[in-house]
């Protein structure tokens, strides 16, 4: 039930990742055949990934995982353009830490970085997008679903605000790509970001979609691989599985989306209706289909967790990346949520292996581990 943090790589994946190893180890960029037939692989995957996301092979470069994808399109797309002059970027407070902390380091920079507010749903308002550019505005980065609260937003509204300003767009598609339909023409972006782990590939894998004649600069220098954007031998049996896991998600899309929505309603309503004073957080309908976000008054996040693994079931406060932490979660103090909301909060998502037993499981689980917790705790007691 934590499967925004990460996922289990397919074994159709593993399969196809297998030979990249030892029996077709080549350098992709050797002359010879070893080298011929890897780069021949990299290749496959990257029209895989580009069908992903309705884009054409040559806009996709192979990152070390969506971290990089994100550092990559923020940093290197703010520094070419300062050098047009333009040193102000936007970006909303939910973005996940890889764009946040990349906008904190253009700060560093002597950028100026505009941090968009949400509303109680967590949605960005397009016409804020708008009223905040400016003629100095290098960029614009807004995610397309939030990995916490599963928000998915109005990525085509402000795609047609920036392409009308004339203002480079960045999208973090790492949480939807593979869930929802994910189209880069349609949403008008100029770059998006994708994480082969989030959707059944391998970890250290992503990929950064950058549109033709994007203004970019690279992060790391070197041989000049992936169009110069990211040099570094290419992790070619990597490439292979996010190749696989890109191609598995498109053709189990429609199907997967289905079902998984189906068995997220039905978390949500019996949690609602099972637990006392439980509340969703995120918006009710403009969500990823398999995230449900849950706030229990009287509870610990981090405590209901440690019960729910006792019982075998993983969940999560926030982000896998931040929850070791223990401040509030930057995204639901977004939506307004206070400290002891916000540190009452549970994260629950979806994936291949779910079925319906697994969620009446969860379901009593969470029933008894809330009773519990209430029952010890003087909080809860005095105020009831
Ligand atoms: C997981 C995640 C990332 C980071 O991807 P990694 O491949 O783990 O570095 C970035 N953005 C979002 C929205 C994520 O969920």
């Amino acid at each position: 039930m934590d499967h925004s943090a990460t996922t289990p790589v397919d074994p159709k994946v593993v399969e196809a990742m297998v030979p990249y190893f030892s029996e077709k180890f080549g350098n992709a960029s050797s002359l010879h055949s070893f080298g011929r037939e890897a780069f021949e692989a990299v290749q496959e995957s990257r029209r895989k990934v580009a069908e992903l996301i309705g884009a054409s092979p040559e806009e996709v470069i192979f990152t070390g995982g969506g971290t990089e994808s994100d550092n990559l399109a923020v940093v290197g797309s703010a520094r070419k353009m300062k050098q047009k002059g333009r040193d102000h970027v936007i970006a909303s407070r939910i973005e996940h830490p890889a764009v946040l902390e990349a906008c904190r380091s253009l700060e560093g920079e002597g950028f100026e970085v505009t941090y968009l507010e949400v509303d109680k749903d967590g949605l960005v308002s397009p016409e804020d997008v708008r009223r905040a550019i400016t003629e100095k505005t290098a960029l614009v980065t807004v995610m397309h679903a939030n990995n916490e609260i599963g928000t998915i937003e109005p990525i085509e509204e402000i795609g047609e605000i920036t392409a009308e300003r004339g203002v480079v767009f960045h999208t973090d598609a790492v949480q939807s790509a593979g869930k929802i339909p994910v189209d880069v023409k349609r949403m008008n972006v100029d770059m998006l970001s994708l994480s082969a782990h989030k959707i059944y590939g391998p970890k250290g894998v992503g990929a950064l979609y950058v549109r033709k004649g994007t203004p970019l600069q690279p992060l790391i220098h070197g041989g000049g691989h992936e169009r110069g954007f990211r040099s570094g031998t290419e992790n070619v049996a990597g490439i292979v599985g996010m190749g696989k896991s890109a191609e598995l998600a498109r053709a189990r899309l429609e199907e997967d989306s289905k079902r998984l929505t189906a068995l997220r309603d039905e978390l949500i309503e019996r949690v609602l209706q099972g637990v006392s004073e439980s509340y969703l957080n995120g918006h009710a309908t403009k969500r990823l289909p398999n995230n449900a976000h849950f706030r229990f008054s009287g509870i610990e996040g981090e405590s209901l967790i440690l019960e729910l693994d006792e019982k075998g079931v993983a969940a999560s406060t926030g982000s896998a990346c931040s929850s070791k932490k223990l401040e509030p979660s930057h995204v639901l103090m977004a939506i307004g949520l206070n400290e002891v909301e916000a540190h009452g909060s549970l994260r629950l998502t979806l994936g291949h292996e779910n079925t319906e037993e697994d969620v009446e499981y969860v379901v009593e689980c969470l029933e008894e581990a809330v009773g519990k917790l209430r029952s010890i705790s003087p909080m809860w007691n005095k105020g009831a």
